[in-house]
């Protein structure tokens, strides 16, 4: 069988028993702005530009900060933007057993444990959590949460720093001990953790590639371990810069980002590409959705994406 040419200069040429699988996974916390579209057309060329395939998964964990009908208008925001993606959606919602089943996995491990402490308990921790609860016995009919007891997992990982290569931020070293604490898989209102639900979905959906917003640096070696502990292999990660306001804030749902709209998607989509650093002429601008991102496929170097949050002005 042929290998398919390379598109452009950067692409790198997988093997092809290497198949590339990325995933875009908002929140329903409200409509797509400019920010998550920036994300979604990262985690979209990327995977297309290396062949890949490009999945869409609901991360609807936690029903409080969500908005009614905000799924199903993220969705149609993506329809509107020429963004198709391979597969059936999939909803956190919907997958609490699987999340229980791989705590249980945990559990029988002895790596986790339950933890009442208060927020007056942690607040005087200074912020990372000190094991407080990992030789005391708890109430387990009163609310607690469950905690991953890193100390005690001997063999892993072998050295304190957790380095990995991050593709658009570099090399990558955090402490969890120091720096993150045993973190909590099931919350004390019952609803598990973001960062359990997200691994066991990367692990469920085969993702090879994670391409998402640099806020969640931060949280990839804790991601990572869990991984590790699951017996899963790891994903690589690139985080690409965020989208702020002139004031310094993220553009985000919680500070009422406009929401971006179907009739300006050739616009939108055009200054999403120089966003992320990749100079698409300024005569694209006025071509179709579907010109765009061919434009956007054929020309897409992640190498030339500026890691840095920068300013996007909403004029
Ligand atoms: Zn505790």
């Amino acid at each position: 069988m042929d290998m398919p040419a390379p598109t452009h200069s950067s692409a790198i040429t997988l093997p092809i028993d290497s198949p590339y699988i990325g995933r875009f996974a908002p929140s329903p916390s409200g409509p797509l702005h400019f920010g998550s579209l920036v994300t979604a057309l990262a985690s979209y060329f990327d995977a297309k530009a290396h062949q890949g395939q490009w999945l869409v998964r609901m991360e609807d964990l936690d029903p409080p900060r969500e908005q009614p009908g905000a799924a199903d208008t993220i969705l149609r925001s993506l329809e509107g933007h020429g963004l198709k993606w391979d597969g059936d959606v999939i909803y956190q919602s919907q997958r609490h057993g699987v999340y229980q089943s791989c705590l249980d996995d945990l559990i029988a491990h002895n790596w986790v444990y339950p933890c009442d402490c208060s927020r007056q308990d942690l607040n005087a921790m200074g912020g990372i959590y000190n094991g407080r609860c990992r030789c005391r016995s708890v109430d387990l009919s009163l609310p607690h949460s469950l905690r991953l007891r890193l100390y005690d997992i001997k063999d892993y990982p072998s050295s304190d720093e957790f380095r990995f290569h991050d593709l658009i931020q570099g090399s990558q070293a955090q402490n969890l001990r120091t720096q993150v604490g045993d973190q909590i898989l099931k919350r004390r209102d019952g609803f598990y953790a973001y960062q359990l639900a997200v691994v066991v979905d990367d692990i469920a959906q085969g993702i090879t590639h994670v391409i998402r917003g640099n806020d969640l640096l931060e949280v990839t070696a804790r991601q990572l371990f869990l991984f590790g502990l699951l017996g899963a292999p790891l994903p690589t990660y690139g985080h690409v810069p965020l989208a702020v306001q002139a004031n310094g804030q993220k553009l985000s749902k919680q500070n009422h980002a406009r929401a971006i709209e179907t009739k300006d998607a050739s616009r939108n989509l055009w200054r999403g590409l120089e966003f992320l650093g990749q100079n698409p002429p300024a005569d694209l601008a006025g071509a179709s959705t579907s010109e765009i991102l061919d434009w956007g496929l054929h020309y897409w170097r992640r190498d030339k994406i500026n890691g840095q949050s920068h300013v996007y002005s909403d004029s």
